[in-house]
């Protein structure tokens, strides 16, 4: 073990009690760790608006703290160019974590939600999603029901596209799931061995969920998933996706959001009309984070559906991705 890795250890993971031990990890950071102290101030004082679209809701919050983020540069030449903020020489002098296997638990320094972990491999590995699926339900097995565990794809929100990293925010925040599971706003699609997959409905967004008692089974579909975005998009790169994982009374659910780009164009846009919001795994859920106020006081339905349709993969792409799998 590097001394740098030792010297970032708050606690180890030794099979029980992760969300104990999240718990203490936040507690002890807001004492020790003024930036965090400073980001859950700030959190405390974000607003939040909610939005009714055609069939679906979603929140608007306005958070300061997100910018870094939401403006990330994330294009090849630029990450080449920086040094790498999630490995562990240059995490903040303060920051620790809980080792759970291959994986640093940190609290988020810029927080969505309260409770934000983010989890960083402890090695400077590329953020790729079929090697690190089984890691990523694993991990929300650990960290029990209450958690949902999300991952952004290196091309769609994730801001270190280079080091490999999941997120964790507490149940209970999201608009999907509240659609999901009491709305019922999915249509079953098929059954495979040990697996459901569903589609979401009216939703504004496209998403598939494949639902299954089983960690592998959903790890078997996930993989016909990705084949059949790959064939029927001629790539051998992962397809561009962002995904969240929970557990609950009904079994397992892994909700994939295949997209078509990251940014929408308005993000693009270098007069009055920009909009600085970049899509990523929290706004697929249903949380549209912008850090300008004058944007959250213009986002409206109008504008929220077409940037979810724009940045979702097309429709009828699904569909044939669906027949392929079934
Ligand atoms: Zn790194």
């Amino acid at each position: 073990m590097t001394d740098y890795l030792k010297d970032k250890i708050y606690a180890r993971f030794d099979g029980k009690d992760l969300n104990g031990l999240c718990t203490n990890l936040l507690s002890q950071q807001i004492m020790t760790w003024p930036k965090l102290r400073e980001s859950y101030e700030l959190l405390n004082k974000t607003k939040i608006k909610t939005i009714v679209c055609n069939g679906f809701t979603i929140k608007i919050q306005h958070n300061p703290g997100r910018s870094t983020s939401t403006l990330a540069d994330t294009r090849p030449e630029a990450i080449g160019n920086r040094p790498c903020f999630l490995c562990l020489n240059n995490l903040p002098e303060k920051q620790k974590g809980i080792l759970y296997r291959d994986y640093l638990i940190l609290c988020n320094p810029a927080p969505v939600f309260y409770h934000h972990l983010t989890i960083n491999s402890i090695n400077h590995t590329p953020q790729e999603i079929e090697m690190n699926i089984g890691h990523l339900m694993g991990l929300s097995k650990d960290l029990g029901d209450s958690w949902i565990v999300l991952y952004n794809g290196p091309k769609c929100g994730a801001s270190a596209p280079d080091h490999l990293h999941f997120q964790a925010i507490p149940r209970g925040n999201t608009p999907i799931e509240k659609e999901l599971t009491y709305n019922k706003k999915s249509v079953k699609f098929s059954n495979t061995s040990h697996v459901s997959i569903y589609y979401g409905d009216s939703l504004g967004r496209v998403c598939l969920i494949l639902k299954g008692n089983y960690i592998e089974a959903i790890e078997a579909a996930f993989n016909r998933l990705m084949e059949a975005l790959k064939s029927i998009q001629k790539t051998s790169d992962e397809p561009m996706l962002n995904i969240a994982f929970f557990s609950d009374m009904g079994g397992l659910s892994l909700i994939v959001f295949p997209r078509s780009k990251h940014r929408p164009d308005v993000y693009f846009r270098e007069d009055d009309a920009r909009i600085a919001i970049s899509p990523a795994v929290i706004e697929m859920t249903g949380v549209i984070v912008t850090p300008l106020e004058r944007d959250f006081i213009r986002l409206d339905a109008e504008t929220v559906e077409s940037i979810y349709k724009e940045v979702s993969i097309d429709k009828k792409i699904i569909e044939t991705v669906l027949s392929f799998m079934s």
